[in-house]
């Protein structure tokens, strides 16, 4: 490895690395497609993504196994998602398997910056799909940029995992029949203040509720929920049109059952009865399990496993799921992508 990074010391922060994947849409097709150098590129100031919010992202990462081969986690589960994302906003859809080339070339491309296996941290992608072009009215752009990039990470929780307080919030992220399925920028931006209120008082992010009766639990900041039921040990994640289908989350869910041998269910969630659960956590690909101390709502207060310690069933599906990613642990068929 040639770069001079110090593995143990990397957050969560930009980094201009040399390549990213570009691709341009015009006139219904995808035309100079490939990697590009340089971090900035020029758009009209009429383009939609700007004024409209038609954008769509994702989120995933590259990992260094043992053996120092580069490989992926389910990239097919986020082309898919972005294809989703692209419907819901009228945007062109990046065919899913020129998506996992695109990936895989700008992680090939930049491999010196996959961070070694035992460090913890990993390489993180980012692939977004923008509304360019010129236009002022409200209605789809005639021309998008897809691009991937990517930079190393540093792991979430660099001391193993740690229980964090979370409170719900009076504000949603997403209406009931909105795009909070989508992984669209507009979902964030009005997130921010939430979430900021919820930092200054010492709350990892806010719980948010159901948008349409505000007493059920959808979303914890922009992580999915789960909860493990007392006595009976059963894995329970909410169910709605306006979450946002996690991939960590379907994941943790087939292991739950697969490997751990738990009932699983995808259901509602009442605020009100959250104190049925031994243990609860979010789950995202940023943190994979952030393992929740309590949830405070109005007046009252629900405690989970710990403040301070980690609960067991918590404790064995991260393990699994990380030991996959950094292929330590044998992986379900068609989970894992190897950057040759
Ligand atoms: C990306 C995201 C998640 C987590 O999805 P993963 O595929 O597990 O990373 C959860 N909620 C929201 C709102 C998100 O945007």
């Amino acid at each position: 490895m040639s770069v001079n990074i110090d593995w143990d010391q990397l957050g969560f922060a930009y980094m201009e690395l040399p390549y990213r994947w570009r691709a341009y849409w015009k006139d219904g097709e995808w035309y100079k497609e490939g990697l590009e150098e340089g971090k900035k590129f020029l758009i009209s100031e009429g383009s939609t993504s700007l004024h409209y919010g038609q954008e769509a992202f994702e989120g995933l990462k590259a990992y260094r196994t043992k053996t120092g081969q580069i490989q992926l986690f389910r990239v097919d589960q986020n082309a898919q998602r972005l294809v989703n994302s692209a419907k819901r906003l009228l945007m062109p859809e990046y065919p899913v398997e020129k998506f996992i080339e695109a990936v895989k070339k700008t992680v090939q491309a930049n491999a010196d910056y996959v961070p070694p296996y035992g460090s913890g941290a990993s390489l993180y992608i980012r692939p977004l799909l923008i509304g360019v072009g010129d236009n002022i009215g409200v209605s789809p752009a005639p021309e998008y940029i897809f691009t991937v990039f990517c930079m190393p990470v540093g792991p979430y929780y660099r001391n193993g995992l740690a229980p964090m307080p979370f409170v719900t919030s009076k504000y949603d992220r997403a209406a009931p029949f909105g795009t909070g399925a989508s992984k669209v920028g507009g979902n964030y931006g009005g997130s921010l203040l939430p979430g900021q209120h919820a930092h200054a008082e010492g709350y990892g992010d806010v719980v948010y509720l159901d948008p349409a009766t505000h007493t059920k639990v959808e979303e914890i900041g922009s992580a999915n929920f789960y909860g493990i039921e007392k006595e009976t040990n059963k894995f329970i994640t909410p169910k709605s049109p306006s979450i946002l289908p996690s991939i960590t989350k379907y994941s943790l869910l087939y292991l739950a059952k697969e490997r751990l041998g738990l009932e699983v269910e995808e259901g509602d969630v009442y605020v009100d009865e959250l104190d049925r659960f031994a243990e609860a956590g979010a789950m995202g690909t940023a943190a994979v399990i952030s393992p929740i101390s309590r949830i405070d709502h109005g007046d009252k207060t629900f405690y989970f496993y710990s403040e301070t310690e980690v609960g067991p069933i918590t404790q064995c599906l991260y393990n699994e799921l990380v030991g996959i990613q950094y292929g330590d642990i044998e992986a379900p068929e068609g989970w894992i992508f190897p950057v040759e």
